[in-house]
């Protein structure tokens, strides 16, 4: 990777021609696009404060029982090439003797997909016309212009570029407690943390808030690490990320669902359900039918419609939409049936320290539960998705000052159709796109990399003409 370890102050004030700010996946796409596409000497500058690019938050797991949400075969960055991903597995070696069509079939591990990113920008940056810099600092202040971006970094530089690409990505949320910030190290740790949370593994009981897929992934790498001790796993709805089937999609037509309001939408697809276990059709060959169609299902809500779905449906559907391998499902299952993983519905109130040891409080629909007792949390309350509360320092400035509104219901940010961020009076900026989750208020279906992998190459081929002109 070409990092300029010698570029100053001075030398960076000469403008980009185009800046990613943010260097998980999502913005190694843009940049990869970029790479490819360039037909001049353009200058790409990638910002990402982490040591190795394309992990983010997602890839960034060494531990091989952490596996990807999805089949190999749907995981290629590039939409022209839809086995790339599978072609990089096979080329690596990474499940040995194992035929074409059964990868495409696997969860394989999420640690190749930042290998395969790496490999792929690396290649791209080797046969481009335009040229790669990465800098490894984050981005703390933008400043939209007519022509020019200005960019203060952590270490108090300052960039310019033409064209601005924001793929800033997940944060995660802080823990519902009061207080919850002030206990000491050690006791609470991110489920992101993926070596934090495996060295809690031992005898002693642990609690797990939240019951999404990042809970999974907690449960698998303690239950991999040797833990024996009680996992108490405590959520609002205590809702467990539900198995993907082998089983392909339903045949119907979803086109009809998009001018359904809320209600008659869910009872078409609880229909949908039946019939295709009429066929022997298990009810997630109805979710891959509707699929494709998840951006088009949101944005053909209208707004009283998607407030009811983020009130009421959300939960429901997040478990059958964000499924996992069914190997990780029955790991956890199986841990619940022996009864060292206990599920508990209820809502955090507090987390005290009392004598050396970690007190849950929280109240479920009975009212208060009994306190548990634990040695430490970890925090799996996954994505942050309201603007607002997000602990990103450049989201944080760009709303105060008006470059950046939050998106729909509060969520994301507010962009128009091609990505471009609305200002405060909703204006898009043409120089500043976005890509990935922060457009979840506008797009809801914008996370997973069969999304991300349409913006990002948008993104660059929106970008790359301004500036190869
Ligand atoms: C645990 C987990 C598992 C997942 N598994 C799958 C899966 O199997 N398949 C799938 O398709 N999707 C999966 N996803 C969805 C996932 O969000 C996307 O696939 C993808 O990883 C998102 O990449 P990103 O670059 O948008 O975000 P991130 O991974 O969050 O990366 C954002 C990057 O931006 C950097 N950054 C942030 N702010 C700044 C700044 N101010 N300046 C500079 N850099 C900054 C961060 O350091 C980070 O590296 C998973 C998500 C999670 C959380």
């Amino acid at each position: 990777m070409f990092y300029n370890a010698g570029m100053t102050t001075s030398e960076s004030t000469f403008p980009a021609d185009l800046a990613i700010i943010g260097g998980g996946a999502a913005g190694v796409l843009v940049a990869l696009n970029a790479l490819r596409s360039a037909t001049s000497a353009v200058q790409i500058v990638l910002f990402e404060p982490a040591s190795t690019l394309a992990q983010g938050i997602a890839y960034a797991t060494p531990w091989p029982e952490h596996l990807l949400n999805v089949p190999a075969g749907k995981m290629s960055g590039l939409p022209e090439l839809p086995g790339d991903f599978v072609d990089y597995l096979l080329q690596a070696d990474a499940l040995p003797g194992v035929p074409r069509d059964v990868v495409a079939d696997t969860f394989v591990a999420r640690r190749h997909y930042a290998d395969y990113l790496q490999q792929r920008l690396a290649e791209a940056q080797a046969h481009s016309a335009a040229a790669l810099h990465v800098v490894h600092e984050p981005v703390m202040a933008l400043q939209p212009g007519a022509s020019l971006q200005q960019l203060r970094l952590a270490d108090g530089t300052q960039w310019q570029a033409r064209q601005v690409v924001l793929a800033c990505g997940n944060s995660m949320r802080p823990l519902p407690a009061p207080g919850a910030d002030a206990l000491p190290p050690g006791r609470v740790v991110d489920a992101w943390d993926y070596d934090g949370v495996r060295m809690l593994a031992g005898d002693g009981d642990l609690a797990i808030i939240g019951s999404g897929l990042s809970m999974a992934d907690s449960v698998v790498a303690l239950a991999t690490a040797g833990h024996r001790g009680r996992i108490h796993v405590l959520s609002r709805h205590a809702l467990l990320p539900l198995p993907h089937a082998h089983a392909g999609s339903a045949e119907f037509d979803p086109q009809p669902l998009l001018d359904m309001p809320l209600r008659a939408r869910m009872r078409a697809l609880r229909g949908h359900v039946r019939d295709a276990a009429a066929q022997c059709l298990p009810w997630q060959s109805v979710m891959d039918r509707i699929r494709p169609l998840g951006q088009a299902l949101w944005q053909s809500l209208d707004g009283a419609d998607q407030r009811r779905f983020l009130r009421h449906v959300v939960r429901y559907w997040d478990v059958h939409r964000h499924r996992i391998a069914e190997t990780v499902h029955a790991q956890v299952a199986a841990l619940e049936q022996s009864g060292q993983l206990q599920r508990h519905r209820a809502r955090l109130d507090a987390l005290l320290v009392l004598d050396g040891t970690l007190q849950l409080h929280a109240h479920g629909p009975q009212g208060g539960m009994q306190p548990v007792n634990v040695g430490a949390v970890i925090n799996a309350t996954g994505v942050e998705t309201r603007a607002l509360a997000m602990r990103n320092p450049l989201l944080q400035q760009l709303l105060a000052d008006g470059h950046a509104r939050p998106g729909p219901h509060g969520l994301g940010l507010d962009s128009d159709a091609a990505g471009r961020v609305r200002d405060a009076q909703g204006q898009p900026q043409p120089g500043l796109q976005l890509v990935g989750s922060l457009r979840i208020g506008t797009l809801w279906e914008s996370l997973a990399i069969p999304e991300l992998r349409v913006q990002a190459q948008q993104a660059a081929a929106g970008a790359l003409p301004t500036v190869q002109a």
